[in-house]
């Protein structure tokens, strides 16, 4: 696995990948090679199937780059907000408050504020982490130096610190990615291999955009009112169906994985020149990627056989192992920040009325709400989806929504009982330790065995016995 010239050892910075919303991913884009420098090192290497879609990949790409620095800069601006408002520097409008007979001055400058920021920092923030992407990193318009450069893709994978791989339903059906996956964990922990499911990047976005839409509503309209009402019925129900939809997906594809890859044949595997019968868009014909890939599978691996072993055993466990885990706590946290800042605008509302005490007690419930409520209605469904495998999909879907409206009538019910017991700051301060044992228990119940959401009998017995040791998902 050694260079057969410094100069094929490249990368770019991801900003050139991420530009123009991923116009580099689109298949019939012309890509520059010259963006791409000769490096000692290349932090990440990015394996993806060009089967998926490009959108999809960008988003999952900005989230995995960008959330951080979002949040960051989304709370700073929302506390800005907040202070503006509360020195009456916004304008507002009057409605009558949930709790106590004097209404209220709001308005939702923080969740509007803090969401376009959010926004803004995930697609437009620029980073320079430097990245090997194929189409960049290898010059295409020579037909030798891009040959050599193929030939030279297991020296770059072995002088990466991670893999990036980019996985949706298609990934594991390419002859590239698995040569990729498999080449990298020749020379590298299972650690090193970072998973990025690109179904998780769409709930997380998902969620943001409707905890905003629900929430930003429930602050324009008037409590108690029935639209508010039916509006909150609805919205947890989209809610329900969303995130369900997005898990038993995520659990089928996972499922479907693991059938492809313990099957696994070179000979089966999808080419893309193969499935294109070796012609270009112009009719030109183009050379077979599946005799250089076996040329370089022989040098690295031995044999076929030795490299289909590997596939079948341990890139399948590694892989399982880091899909297991459906959302990090992090991202779920995250999703729910919106309900948060809409708190946070109640939070303020207090204060411009002089009402500290009924400004901590708000604080307190958007908290609440994204540290522990919000893992706890994931845990909840993921838990729901894994324990009805045997029913039908739609079945378990409907199950789930209707566990989280559940869920959130009886959270509304002990709130409004812990406020008029305790009052506005004491009652949800009193919700923290009662919320904080059945979310801990919940997360840990989806967590405790992450590969096991998959539903993969042998995987059990494998892991352990292969010392596994589990890869970062974002
Ligand atoms: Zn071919």
């Amino acid at each position: 696995m050694d260079l057969t010239n410094r100069k094929f050892l490249r990368a770019v910075p991801i900003h050139r990948v991420l530009r123009r919303f991923g116009r580099v991913l689109r298949t019939s884009t012309q890509v520059e090679f010259k963006h791409s420098l000769v490096v000692e090192e290349i932090a990440k290497f990015i394996s993806h199937s060009w089967q998926a879609s490009r959108w999809s990949k960008t988003l999952t790409l900005l989230l995995f780059y960008n959330w951080k620095a979002a949040v960051i800069v989304s709370n700073l601006m929302a506390l800005l907000a907040m202070i503006l408002f509360m020195f009456d520097l916004l304008p507002g409008f009057r409605k009558a408050a949930r709790w106590g007979s004097e209404p209220l001055f709001v308005a939702p400058w923080t969740v509007c504020t803090a969401v376009l920021c959010f926004v803004l920092v995930l697609i437009f923030r620029a980073p320079k982490e430097p990245v090997f992407l194929d189409r960049l990193c290898i010059n295409q318009r020579d037909e030798h130096e891009k040959a050599e450069g193929v030939l030279n893709i297991g020296a770059c994978l072995k002088r990466s610190r991670k893999l990036l791989v980019i996985w949706e339903s298609t990934y594991c059906q390419r002859l590239w990615c698995i040569f990729e996956l498999a080449a990298f964990l020749k020379t590298h922990e299972d650690k090193d291999v970072v998973v990025l499911p690109t179904s998780l990047a769409q709930f997380v976005i998902a969620s943001i955009i409707w905890n905003f839409l629900m929430w930003g509503f429930y602050v324009v309209l008037p409590f108690g009112s029935q639209v508010t009402t039916y509006i909150l019925l609805f919205g947890y129900c989209a809610y329900g169906w969303l995130l369900s939809t997005v898990a038993v997906h995520h659990v089928l594809s996972v499922e479907k994985m693991q059938e492809e890859l313990r099957n696994f044949s070179v000979a089966d595997a999808k080419c893309y020149c193969c499935s294109v019968n070796h012609k270009d868009p112009s009719g030109e014909d183009i050379p077979c990627d599946r005799h250089v890939m076996v040329q370089c599978v022989q040098q690295w691996f031995g044999s076929i056989e030795e490299f289909e072993m590997s596939v079948r055993s341990r890139l399948k466990d590694a892989l399982s192992y880091s899909l297991g885990m459906f959302c990090p706590y992090s991202l779920v946290v995250t999703s729910a920040l919106p309900c948060m800042w809409v708190n946070f605008d109640f939070a303020a509302a207090r204060l411009y009325r002089r009402d500290p005490f009924g400004a901590i007690g708000m604080s307190i419930i958007g908290l609440i709400s994204v540290f522990l409520l919000a893992p706890a209605g994931v845990a909840l469904i993921i838990l729901v989806i894994r324990f009805s495998s045997r029913c039908c999909l739609i079945f378990r879907k409907l199950l789930a929504v209707g566990v989280v409206l559940v869920a959130n009538v009886a959270v509304h019910g002990i709130l409004q009982v812990s406020v008029d017991y305790a009052g506005e700051m004491w009652g949800p301060a009193l919700c923290v330790p009662a919320s904080l044992l059945p979310t801990f228990f919940l997360w840990w119940l989806t967590t405790r065995n992450s590969r096991g959401f998959g539903t993969d009998p042998q995987l059990k017995a494998e892991v352990p016995e292969n010392g596994m040791t589990p890869s970062k998902s974002i």
